[in-house]
């Protein structure tokens, strides 16, 4: 059914940043590489760039391009919906991104506890109702919790067209986020998929030592990053793979990746394996940067940045002093971690589970003088 999609997607929740706004320029180079190499599909949601990304899709790609030369998908993210108000809020993301219709629609980062909400707001008949008026083509949801639950929301609603899923190659086999299960779960009940955080928020593009030889031993002239790209690519069932591009030489390492795209080999997939099996040995945060707690934080925190960019590297590499510097430039001129009053609203939104409070606490024992 979705055969002739390319198997690589423009995830525009990392578009590069001039300052507070959108880079349209370097954003407007990216789209016109990525289409002209031959890709098509394209994914946003209100709750990206805090709407921006939505208003860039207009900017660079709807008022640029013929609607037909485009694939576009965007969300209904319960928390982005004021007062019920789902036409209201369907008409602000046609409007925002300058189409007629999307090519496909989702349930956004559906979750046990965000099912309830999107129950009460009637999620589900909305969107099947949208597909009836041609205004959605294709209806799905995006997902973030075990199989089991995956198994019982596809049995109660047979009628979605496909999943979103997060795969990679360290969360395969891992108790949290259940990549295998999950995509064993969708094939079962006969979807097709669409895979989100491949790389998983870029921590499998920049490797530790150890695994950067690992991946060089079996793919010498490509990055880490190709290698996590082709091992979600390489499945049965996958309409097409997202990555979250930042810049252009991201954009043009994941061109060249799926323009001769190759599934993985033999060595490659073992050395994947390894590879997760070394970074799984490493107690990192599992936070992919989708920044949908940013959003809701008080203080302005910049709990993703601090995550991953201070903790998490403190983490990988055991250097204090680095991760310290790391440290006060994404604080610099922002909220510290010490900024956090504990209130929970982060993790409310935060797909991954994240104990977030606590590890701002952490964050500040250790960088903070
Ligand atoms: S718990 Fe802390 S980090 Fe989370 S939203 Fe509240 S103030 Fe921000
Ligand atoms: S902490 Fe959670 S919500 Fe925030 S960026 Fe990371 S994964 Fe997303």
């Amino acid at each position: 059914m979705y055969t002739n999609i390319p198997k690589l997607g423009f995830g525009l929740m990392r578009l590069p940043m001039c300052g507070e706004s959108v880079d349209i320029e370097q954003t407007k180079l990216m789209v016109d590489r990525f289409i002209e190499a031959g890709f098509t599909y394209f994914d946003t949601a209100r709750g990206y760039i805090g709407g921006l990304s939505e208003r860039a899709v207009k900017d660079a790609i709807s008022s640029r391009y013929d609607r037909a030369s485009f694939l576009l998908a965007d969300k209904y993210s319960w928390w982005c919906v004021e007062d019920g108000d789902n036409e209201g809020f369907f008409a602000s993301q046609l409007e925002r991104t300058g189409v007629e219709y999307f090519d496909f629609y989702l349930i956004h980062s559906l979750t046990e506890s965000s099912y309830e909400k999107y129950n009460e707001r009637g999620a589900f008949e909305f969107c099947a109702d949208l597909k009836k008026r041609g205004l959605i083509k294709n209806f799905g949801f995006s997902f973030h919790d075990k199989a089991e639950f995956l198994d019982k929301v596809l049995t109660e609603h047979p009628e979605v067209d496909f999943v979103q899923l997060q795969i990679n190659y360290l969360d395969w086999e891992s108790e949290g986020v259940q990549s295998r299960l999950c995509y064993e779960t969708a094939r079962k009940h006969g979807k097709s998929i669409v895979i989100m955080e491949p790389v998983k928020g870029g921590a499998l593009a920049v490797l530790p030592e150890e695994g950067r030889r690992m991946a060089a031993a079996v793919a010498p002239d490509k990055s880490p990053a190709s290698l996590a790209i082709r091992f979600a690519a390489s499945l049965d069932g996958v309409i097409t793979v997202l990555s979250g591009m930042s810049d252009r030489s991201q954009a043009e390492d994941n061109i060249a990746t799926m323009s001769e795209f190759a599934p993985l080999n033999e060595a490659e997939t073992e050395a994947v394996a390894a590879i997760a099996e070394l970074l799984n040995s490493i107690p990192t945060v599992g936070c992919t940067a989708c920044k949908y707690c940013t959003e809701k934080c008080p203080m302005e925190i910049n709990i993703p940045s601090i995550i991953r960019g201070a903790y998490n590297s403190y983490l990988t590499y055991d250097n204090l002093a680095l991760s310290k510097g790391r440290y006060k430039d994404i604080t610099k001129g922002g909220a510290l971690a010490s900024a956090c009053i504990g209130c929970g609203a982060c993790m409310e939104v935060c797909p991954q589970e994240i104990a977030i409070p606590e590890y701002m606490m952490k964050a500040s024992a250790l960088f903070e003088d």
